[in-house]
């Protein structure tokens, strides 16, 4: 689950990690008030899950999702320009996030920007702490073109977090005295603010030092792990739905494993490994998965049946390639399932139907006595090459 920059701060801030005093807006009316509060020079802050905000351009021609206001009159004209608006940054895709809420800080005197971050690193089986003096720009364009520039760590999981390894990053990034000091403190924090919120992933971009020696989180990105979500209500309190893909939150609420792609073949399959191999698969036969569908070992007839109403409802998907292998999870309960969604929704689209294993015979029974008019295939390769051939509209 992803959080907003200023929830991020928030929680990074009760572990004691500094960063800059701010509030969250609604209204220019709002922002006004808090600029007016804070005093001074502000920043005004677009709050959507994603990067790249600072370079971002909105639709209205507007540059730049992050502004630095010399008053409170400055950051109402910014917060109106910014509110209601969809900003575009290289991360968001063409399609963009609509901003509906702005963060006001107080600004910061920069004296360098660095990066640092924190994620789980699955070949080492631990978590992984990079710190790079080249921060504030992207730093997936400093790991590809100068990866010696980003230093790392790994954190055993039971030893945690070791001070040789906080100086040796501190080190690396150039640090001496007082903001030696500070970064050490800092990370302390950091680290244990990632671990004990089950914080998949926890990125401070920019990490700035002042020129009073002071080491402050300028940016903050913090992702958590779903499956940990039952033990941290607070944070799963957080989740801003509005941010996520609707056909998305509709799958969660039937516990399916749903992820919408950009492509134009829509997938149901049982099993993530063989969801994977599906969407390869269809790739090589020159196709675009439209999305990622496990329907679990377990599916009911009820589960298959929204499953299918939700792809289909994804506007690219072009035709449809059902992948079954029935090991515990029987053919003909899928079968059921596609024709029970079927009453319900005229299905307009192409569907290629592979059926393997556990009552396999009866499943295709089922489909080729409905009066649907399904295409059938015997092995993956040749399902998946139908399913390219058979998009409508392409
Ligand atoms: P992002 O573009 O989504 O990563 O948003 P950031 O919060 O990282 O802000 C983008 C950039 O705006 C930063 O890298 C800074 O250069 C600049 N910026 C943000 N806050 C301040 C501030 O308080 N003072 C100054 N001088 N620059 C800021
Ligand atoms: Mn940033």
């Amino acid at each position: 689950m992803k959080v907003h920059e200023y929830q991020a701060k928030e929680i990074l801030n009760k572990y004691g990690v500094p960063i800059p005093k701010g509030k969250v807006a609604f209204s220019p009316e709002e922002a006004y008030q808090i600029a007016k509060d804070i005093g001074g020079v502000v920043v005004v802050k677009s709050q959507i899950h994603a990067g790249g905000r600072g370079k971002g351009t909105f639709k209205s021609g507007f540059k730049g999702g992050v502004k630095l206001a010399k008053n409170a009159e400055e950051a109402r004209d910014y917060a109106s320009k910014m509110l209601g608006e969809i900003l575009v940054t290289h991360q968001t895709g063409p399609e963009g996030k609509k901003v509906e809420k702005v963060y006001i800080t107080e600004a910061s005197d920069i004296l360098k920007e660095y990066y640092l971050g924190i994620v789980l690193d699955r070949a080492k089986e631990r978590n992984v702490i990079m710190a790079s003096s080249e921060g504030g720009v992207e730093i997936e364009k400093v790991a590809a073109e100068t990866p010696e520039k980003i230093f790392k760590v790994w954190v055993h999981p039971l030893l945690g977090l070791q001070k040789y390894q906080i100086r040796e990053l501190g080190f690396a990034l150039g640090f001496s005295g007082d903001i030696f000091k500070s970064f050490s403190e800092l990370l302390e924090k950091l680290y244990k603010a990632h671990e004990e919120s089950d914080a998949t992933l926890t990125e401070i971009n920019p990490l700035i030092t002042t020129k009073e020696g002071k080491v402050i989180a300028l940016d903050a990105k913090m992702n958590f792990d779903d499956n940990a979500l039952a033990r941290h209500q607070e944070i799963a309190s957080l989740r801003d739905i509005s941010e996520e893909d609707p056909l998305e939150v509709e799958a969660s609420k039937h516990d399916l494993n749903y992820i919408r792609l950009d492509g134009t073949i829509g997938c149901m399959v049982n099993g993530a490994g063989l969801a994977m191999a599906t969407m390869d698969v269809i790739t090589l036969e020159g196709g675009k998965p439209a999305n990622f569908l496990d329907v679990g070992g377990s599916a009911t007839t009820e589960r298959v049946k929204n499953a299918f109403r939700i792809l289909l409802s994804d506007k690219n998907v072009k035709s449809v390639l059902i992948n079954i292998f029935g090991g515990i999870v029987r053919c003909d309960v899928i079968a059921e399932g596609v024709l029970a969604a079927a009453k319900e929704i005229e299905i307009k689209l192409p569907v290629v139907v592979r059926l393997q294993g556990t009552n396999s015979e009866k499943g295709m029974e089922l489909l080729k006595n409905s009066g649907q008019n399904f295409i059938t295939a015997k092995d993956l390769k040749e399902a998946a090459s139908l399913a390219v051939k058979a998009q409508k509209g392409m």
